[in-house]
């Protein structure tokens, strides 16, 4: 990160000798590729699944990590970004939601929008995780917080999670059923807004043992079958939009496509955010030759309009320093870019277009 630091202060001018060298440079340039609106040629984007690392108390510093998100979006292509807090739980030491960044994201018209709900929401919900009747205090607070954050501008609720892996010191383990009553007064919540549920949930399709890669504790030694309790989730409210997020990088095996196909026919309110994983996690969309699956291909072929791409890109403060999961994410930001702009490419044009812009604009309501 120290090499990307060094750029935060540098100006971008002594590149360009002279304004008219400049001018002729992009005359040049966009009579060479007349129907390329970017002169990198590059396709621009939407990343429905962006998280802020800007640190904790007072010495948060989400100036810096929004920068820094600018810089990279410039650089990728990525035209906006809808950025949220991560699915938290009480305790936690950098506890926040959307308002330690909504002033930051703020200074940038038109280029983020923003869930919130994951430090306050999803904690509510993480500490009722056991509780099947709930207490009328407990809801109405829920109920509240849930409209307060839709007042202050949100697009929709999250990263709210049901079931996530702990897959590194400081990263929780949390598991509640996705049918909890929290859960359906949520997308109750969600349908009445006509906003999105950012919604994160390691598949477990049968009980199975804990794959030998994650560490337990924290994480149960038997993890759980959840797909019915998800099932039973969407199909609670059906105006409630359900952005299944890290469709491609499945940890667990058991979110295959013909799963994603089932779900998609039987549940009209699903969509999935594409993270395209490589290495560790299955299920992956692209081969080892790095093209996209025919059977992926076939999925999105059928399902034009129900996929995002949410890369789960952290940004990072440069300012911050240690070791905690969101620095440690933070790491892989450009090898995640550099990877959905490889699928991007590998897409027939009107599939980039739909699933790399414009069924974000449609599901989230951005405006241009
Ligand atoms: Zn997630």
């Amino acid at each position: 990160m120290s090499g990307s630091d060094k750029s935060w202060t540098q100006n971008s001018l002594p590149l360009v000798p002279t304004i008219i060298g400049a001018l002729l440079f992009f005359s040049l340039l966009s009579r060479a590729i007349p129907q390329q609106a970017d002169p990198a040629g590059k396709i621009e984007w939407i990343d429905v699944h962006v998280h802020l690392i800007g640190g904790r108390g007072a010495n948060a510093d989400y100036e810096r990590t929004v920068k820094a998100a600018v810089k990279a979006m410039d650089e990728a292509g990525i035209k906006k970004s809808v950025v949220m807090p991560p699915p938290q739980v009480s305790g936690m030491p950098a506890l926040h939601d959307y308002d330690s960044f909504i002033s930051a994201i703020r200074k940038y018209p038109g280029r983020f929008a923003f869930l919130g709900g994951g430090g306050t929401l999803n904690p509510m919900i993480q500490d009722a995780a056991g509780e099947i009747h709930l207490e009328d205090p407990v809801r109405r607070r829920f109920e509240a917080t849930a409209d307060e954050i839709i007042r202050a501008g949100a697009v929709g609720f999250g990263e709210m999670t049901a079931h996530h892996l702990s897959h590194t010191a400081g990263h929780p383990y949390e598991s509640v059923p996705a049918d909890h009553p929290l859960f359906l007064v949520l997308a109750d919540r969600a349908a009445r807004y006509d906003v999105v549920i950012d919604f994160h949930l390691d598949l477990v399709t049968e009980d199975m043992d804990l794959p030998s890669r994650f560490s337990s504790p924290p994480n149960p030694s038997i993890l759980r079958a959840n797909r019915a309790s998800f099932e039973r989730f969407l199909a609670h409210n059906r105006k409630a939009k359900v952005v299944w997020a890290h469709a491609g990088s499945d940890f667990l095996g058991h979110w295959t496509v013909s799963l994603s196909r089932q779900l998609l026919r039987k549940h009209p309110n699903l969509y999935m955010s594409l993270r395209i994983g490589g290495g560790v996690p299955r299920n992956l969309v692209f081969d080892s030759g790095g093209q996209i699956k025919p059977a992926w291909m076939d999925l999105f072929r059928d399902f034009p309009d129900r996929f995002v791409i949410g890369g789960d890109q952290f940004f990072a403060s440069p300012l911050l320093r240690g070791s905690g999961p969101g620095l440690l994410f933070a790491q892989r930001g450009s090898f995640i870019r550099k990877r959905m702009l490889d699928f991007l490419s590998r897409l027939p044009a009107d599939l980039a277009r739909k699933i790399g812009r414009d069924n974000a604009h449609q599901l989230y309501k951005l405006k241009e």
